[in-house]
């Protein structure tokens, strides 16, 4: 039996104390959860801040992006290494604002994927079709070349020690979610893939407005096992209910 992964992608918000309150909101929030692993991403700068609040605590720590080479002269960048060192156990690799604001192609983020669990950190490989792909029919074959870029790069066991991020981008900061039943095709199609792999056992998350009224609905998809949540993200009510509808 999976088990079920809610994480937090905070994107470029808070401040030093936003994140102090956040956390202890969520602490004082979450309850006791069998089945469920929560993660939290804030902004890099805050990594160190927020593990500090999370020692001892139930909720690990990840990270929005990760620098695709070892160390050097990459002004801006920050290594997995360092990552691991702030005390990250995850990091959100191939966002969609990544590929998109940012032109990180799919080598790219296979390479970024390939440093993070170097490192010891599990990436979160995102992967999702825009509006003009879904419409015209391109879902499935956006999904594929994204996965294909992966597939190629990682042996058997490096590729189950990944977890894949189904995020429409139709459906990132929109308010507009997948149907459980869009969703569950495309997370079903992705577990397809993953078997040919011999990694039928890799978490695949659904991304895009999840909410705590429409969580337990997308949660419960036989391919679902749980969520990377944006917006709700900040909010620790929200996110605390989200989680409690993973369980
Ligand atoms: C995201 O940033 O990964 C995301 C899914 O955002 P939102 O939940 O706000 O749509």
């Amino acid at each position: 039996m999976r088990r079920k992964l809610v994480v937090g992608n905070w994107k470029m918000h808070g401040s030093n104390a936003a994140t102090a309150e956040l956390l202890s909101e969520l602490l004082r929030l979450l309850p006791p959860l069998k089945s469920t692993d929560v993660a939290v991403c804030p902004p890099f700068v805050y990594l160190t801040a927020a593990c500090q609040r999370l020692v001892d605590s139930p909720i690990k720590l990840g990270a929005q992006n990760v620098g695709a080479a070892e160390q050097g002269a990459f002004t801006g960048e920050i290594a997995a290494s360092m990552l691991r060192d702030c005390g990250c156990d995850f990091a959100i690799v191939g966002h969609s604002e990544r590929r998109h604001l940012f032109a990180e192609s799919n080598e790219q983020v296979a390479e970024k994927a390939a440093i993070a669990l170097r490192h010891e950190l599990t990436p979160i490989i995102c992967v999702g079709e825009s509006l003009a792909e879904r419409e015209a029919g391109k879902t499935l074959d956006v999904i594929a070349r994204q996965l294909e870029a992966i597939f190629g790069r990682f042996n058997t066991a490096e590729l189950n020690s990944v977890v894949i991020a189904y995020e429409p981008v139709w459906a990132i900061g929109t308010g507009r979610t997948a149907t459980p039943a869009q969703a569950q095709e495309v997370h079903a199609f992705i577990r397809q893939r993953l078997q040919i792999n011999n990694a039928a056992a890799v978490s695949i998350l659904y991304g895009g407005s999840v909410k705590a009224e429409n969580a337990k609905a997308l949660f419960v998809q036989a391919d679902i096992d749980g969520g990377l949540v944006g917006g709700a993200s900040l909010n620790a009510e929200e996110f605390a209910a989200i989680c409690r509808a993973a369980e």
